[in-house]
């Protein structure tokens, strides 16, 4: 189908929503700030859902028992950011240049297909969009800047 006028906020809180149990059952604290007048993004609404369904379950796996996610989409003259922060593990220097690629996974087998981020990249690009990852220990930040035309 066509390209249609996407309200991340609703995309980004049902999609909380699926990822609810494992949430809690770990404790987490899940900060969500989306202004009410935040403009609508430009896209497929199914495929935006699945960037924040993988980006948000990565962020789970790095989180300890008690950990943090923030989540913040802001305005940015004709696009949309959003950020999407971590107090976790952090992603180790010499895997950062992989993490992108379709199978990389440092996750236990039947836990993770490392697929999520190369499927990210794949969902983003088709919206002309870009997306940025910055890690240290404690603390990593993937933003996805998506257009709102
Ligand atoms: P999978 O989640 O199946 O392992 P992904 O493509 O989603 O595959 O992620 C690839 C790898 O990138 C993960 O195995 C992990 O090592 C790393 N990674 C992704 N997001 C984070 C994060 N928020 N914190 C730490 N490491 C991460
Ligand atoms: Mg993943």
């Amino acid at each position: 189908g066509g390209k249609e006028q996407v309200m991340l906020a609703d995309g980004i809180r049902s999609t909380i929503t699926l990822l609810n149990h494992k949430i809690k059952s770990k404790h987490i604290e899940l900060n969500l700030s989306i202004p009410d007048n935040l403009p609508a993004v430009c896209g497929w609404p199914g495929e935006l859902n699945q960037v924040w369904t993988n980006l948000i379950d990565n962020a789970i796996d790095a989180l300890p028992d008690g950990g943090k996610i923030d989540i913040v989409s802001l305005p940015d003259r004709e696009f949309v950011l959003t950020r999407i922060i971590d107090n976790g593990t952090g992603i180790p220097d010499d895997i950062r240049d992989k993490i992108f690629d379709p199978f990389f996974t440092t996750k236990e087998i039947g836990k993770g297909t490392g697929l999520g981020l190369d499927i990210v990249n794949g969902i983003v690009e088709h919206h002309n969009g870009s997306i940025k990852v910055h890690s240290e220990p404690g603390h990593t930040e993937f933003s996805v800047c998506l257009p709102t035309q």
